[in-house]
């Protein structure tokens, strides 16, 4: 069955006591017991929640998953996954990364003994040069931010098979219904489904899923351990958004690749990355691998001044964080999302004062132009 129908199908036959259509917001705490030793399934929301099970049980079908988890956020996910590790072990990691993750890992977990080398994953041999003896894990972002590089999970997966290497896919971006990195290789998927996963900008929550039970079981073991679950009402708004998935990124990738190419023919914009453009390095890889593009567009302008000009001149598009949501959002990286990220590593990788990135949303692209013409040329 395709990802979207499967998406429209979340917590639809969950009530089959009055036949509700949605899954209801189970908005309590704890359960009543039906008598000494006895349970019905549930006992704790912490431990389980019918809406939170509905929303797991969804994203594992989604991605082919044992089990699926939910987090109140993207990062409480990432952490749950890092306590998987013990002090000593040592993780190789996609170094376009994620500003809040490289926090986590480099001012957070380093502290608990856990070290973390940076590579270009999109570089096979460097992930393989980085493997040392207490190298446990890889952390990869399938697209990267803001450069939206691609990693080929294929290759890496099979190194982390030969070396017995737990291989972490962050699939934010392209979301199960472009991309399912279990199906690639990877043992666990992650996401902040705060962003296109969840897709109306309403609600910051996490999700994971996890390939083989036994790992699931570890997994869970720590999410009830360490209690960052995702509340019902959180869960419900995130079922429903996950419901609209399929049009909301047709929607958005059909916006984005026609204003990557409006942006890449605009004299005052001096590089567009976007995977969707044949010049993308990545763009034949992505093609083979991936069921398409998503909507995420960075762009170098011609100077400095113009970052601020757009930002304060677009009217639709609104200067704010995050993206993947149906309002398209413009941020600049280097001061907002990338800060946490080592100066020098941002000089090499490019984030620089002439990079913005635009999350495209759904709205009618032709009004989309527009706003951006009448900001670059204002
Ligand atoms: C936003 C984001 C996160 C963090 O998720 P939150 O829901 O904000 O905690 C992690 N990884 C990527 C790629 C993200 O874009």
């Amino acid at each position: 069955m395709n990802i979207a129908t499967q998406a429209v199908q979340i917590g639809l036959e969950w009530d089959t006591r009055t036949g509700a259509v949605t899954v209801p917001v189970y908005q309590t705490a704890t359960f009543r017991h039906p008598g000494l030793g006895q349970s019905t399934g549930y006992d704790y929301s912490r431990s389980c929640n019918p809406t939170r099970q509905a929303l797991e049980d969804g994203i594992a079908r989604l991605d082919g998953a044992a089990r699926g988890f939910a987090y109140s956020s993207g990062m409480a996910a990432i952490t749950n996954l890092l306590m998987l590790f013990t002090s000593g072990d040592h993780l190789i990691v996609t170094e376009d990364l994620y500003g809040g993750t490289c926090r986590l890992f480099d001012k957070i977990f380093t502290q608990y003994g856990l070290t973390f080398t940076y590579v270009d994953t999109c570089d096979i041999a460097a992930v393989t040069a980085a493997i040392q003896p207490s190298t446990k894990g890889v952390f990869v972002e399938t697209l990267t931010n803001p450069l939206l590089k691609f990693t080929d999970l294929t290759a890496v997966s099979a190194i982390c098979k030969a070396n017995n290497l737990l291989l972490i896919a962050d699939n934010t971006f392209l979301t199960p219904y472009l991309l399912r990195p279990l199906d690639l290789g990877a043992d666990i998927a992650v996401y902040s489904a705060t962003k296109y996963l969840a897709g109306h900008n309403d609600t910051v929550s996490g999700l994971v899923t996890v390939k083989d039970p036994q790992l699931a079981e570890k997994v869970y073991f720590h999410q009830n351990s360490v209690g960052a679950v995702l509340g019902p009402q959180d869960s419900w708004l995130t079922i429903r958004g996950i419901k609209t998935l399929g049009i909301r990124m047709d929607r958005q990738q059909e916006n984005a690749g026609l204003i990557a190419e409006w942006l890449a023919a605009h004299p005052r914009i001096t590089k567009v990355y976007y995977p969707g453009l044949d010049s993308h390095p990545d763009h034949d890889l992505m093609k083979r691998q991936s069921r398409g593009f998503c909507a995420m567009i960075s762009f170098e302008v011609d100077k400095h001044e113009l970052v601020e000009q757009i930002l304060l001149k677009t009217n639709l598009i609104s200067f704010a964080e995050s993206l993947g949501g149906v309002e398209s959002l413009m941020t600049f990286p280097e001061v907002q999302t990338h800060a946490d990220i080592p100066p020098e590593l941002r000089a090499r990788l490019g984030i620089n004062n002439v990079l913005l990135r635009l999350s495209v949303g759904i709205e009618d692209c032709d009004d989309l132009i527009e706003d951006l013409r009448q900001a670059l040329e204002g």
